[in-house]
C-alpha cells in the first residue's frame, strides 16, 4: 500500500523510531505517547482492520501479542504491567489503517478505558 504510513516504515521510506524488527513485524515508538513506555506493534503485511483477518494471520497475531510481551519485558514492565490494545474502526478510535498494537505501560490504566 503506497499511500499508508504504517507501509512506508515497514519500507523505510519513513524511518521509525525502532524498537524491534523482524521478518514479520515492526515495532516502533508512538509520535504521541500516552504513556511512559508506548511502542506500536505491526505486522509487516499491510492489514487494514481486525475485521480483513484471515486464517492465515492467526500465527503473525501471537507473534505481534509476544512482541509486545518481550518489549515490556525489556523495558521492565512484565512485573509491574502493561496494556495492549488494538483499536478496530471509528468508534474504537483507530486512526491509521494498518493493524498495529498499542503497548502501554509506566503508568496506572483506569478501566474500563475511556
Ligand atoms: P490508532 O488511533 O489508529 O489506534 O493509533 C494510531 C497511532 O499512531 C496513534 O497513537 C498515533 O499517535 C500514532 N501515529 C500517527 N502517526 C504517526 C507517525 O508518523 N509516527 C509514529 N511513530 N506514530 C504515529
Ligand atoms: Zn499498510
Amino acid at each position: 500500500m503506497t499511500d499508508c504510513l504504517f507501509c512506508k516504515m515497514v519500507s523505510g521510506e519513513i524511518p521509525p523510531d525502532k524498537v524491534y524488527e523482524d521478518d514479520q513485524v515492526l515495532a516502533f515508538r508512538d509520535i504521541n505517547p500516552q504513556a511512559p513506555l508506548h511502542v506500536l506493534v505491526i505486522p509487516k503485511e499491510h492489514i487494514a482492520t481486525l475485521n480483513d483477518l484471515d486464517d492465515t494471520h492467526l500465527p503473525l497475531l501471537g507473534r505481534m501479542v509476544q512482541t509486545a510481551a518481550i518489549i515490556a519485558a525489556q523495558e521492565g514492565f512484565d512485573e509491574r504491567g502493561y496494556r495492549t490494545v488494538i483499536n478496530c474502526n471509528a468508534e474504537a478510535g483507530q486512526s491509521v489503517f494498518h493493524i498495529h498494537l498499542h503497548l502501554l505501560a509506566g503508568r496506572a490504566m483506569h478501566w474500563p478505558p475511556g
